[in-house]
């Protein structure tokens, strides 16, 4: 099973002629609003993979966001409800030209408690995974609970924040980084030279790097696998990465090699980005074997 600590946001999308300016009313020509997060894009992708994944997270009571998980079949009974905090969301102009401007509220995300952490993974076993990202709090107690128990810990630390990720490897077993990521942790200018120092850092964590279009890397010790992209026509990116990250997490939970779990995990990411938005985007189980036996 996999445990993913992580964040719950509403996407609420306007379609502006301009940003709004200090002072002005403006009004929209069209709304829509999404599920996202990274945490509940990554939830969403390891379900969709056929993983077991509870999802520890924090939101308002009652919040729909709920039952649209439940429906994408993420367990949903690790995630608090609450009435001091909104749930997490972002309000996300987006002009004429498609350039966006974004206000996030982290909101309950942020306002996870130490017990309802504890008490989530009481039952959690050996062979599982607490799988985290940078948009919640409690991640260095979260981790050290998961390690007590035996569990493998996994840290995708979006958005990048170096001092913390730097505090954090001790506690991890793998670090899930895009290369620019990987680039700014490391203060290298090249993949090769990141990963380097990355291995002198912490010389038992694994690593899985993303590249975008050129793929993925995973390297642990003298252990080195990579994977191309598969060739696809880009619509929208976003959520590639979640993607990848729910489908290869899950695809070793259910017991595959890295070797085999670095294609499925590639495929999946190409079949979302032939796809707009980020949840819907993500390919079910189904549509990645038949991607991968075309
Ligand atoms: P992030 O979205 O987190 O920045 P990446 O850009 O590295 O992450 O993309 C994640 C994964 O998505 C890549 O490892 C690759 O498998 C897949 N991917 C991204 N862009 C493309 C593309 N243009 N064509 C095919 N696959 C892609």
């Amino acid at each position: 099973r996999i445990y993913n600590l992580g964040s719950i946001n509403w996407d609420q999308c306007y379609r502006v002629e301009h940003f709004v300016r200090p002072g002005e009313t403006l009004m929209s020509s069209a709304y829509a609003l999404h599920l996202g997060g990274k945490g509940a894009n990554q939830s969403a992708a390891a379900a969709k993979a056929g993983g077991q994944v509870t999802h520890i997270g924090c939101v308002a009571s009652a919040d729909s966001a709920l039952s649209k998980l439940q429906e994408l079949g993420v367990e949903t009974g690790g995630i608090y409800q609450q009435d001091q905090h909104a749930t997490g969301h972002a309000l996300i102009q987006i002009d004429d030209q498609g350039e966006n401007a974004i206000i996030l509220h982290a909101g309950a995300n942020r306002a996870l408690q130490q017990d309802w952490i504890v008490s989530q993974l009481q039952s959690a076993e050996k062979q599982d995974w607490l799988l985290m990202q940078n948009e919640t709090n409690l991640l260095h107690e979260s981790a050290t609970l998961a390690r007590q128990k035996g569990m493998q810990v996994a840290f995708n630390p979006a958005p990048m924040d170096r001092d913390l990720t730097l505090s954090l490897l001790d506690k991890l077993d793998l670090l899930i980084v895009n290369q620019i990521e990987a680039q700014d942790l490391t203060g290298a200018s090249d993949l090769d030279t990141a990963i380097e120092r990355m291995q002198q850092q912490a010389p038992d964590l694994a690593l899985l790097i993303t590249l975008g279009a050129k793929g993925a890397c995973y390297c642990q010790g003298n252990q080195r696998h990579s994977v191309n992209a598969f060739k696809v026509d880009a619509v929208d990116t976003t959520a590639a990465g979640d993607t990848f990250i729910g489908y290869f997490l899950a695809s070793l939970t259910a017991g595959l090699a890295v070797s085999d779990a670095l294609p499925r995990a590639s495929a999946a990411a190409a079949l979302a980005v032939t796809r707009a938005g980020a949840i819907p985007s993500i390919p079910s189980r189904q549509e990645v074997d038949d991607f991968l036996a075309r």
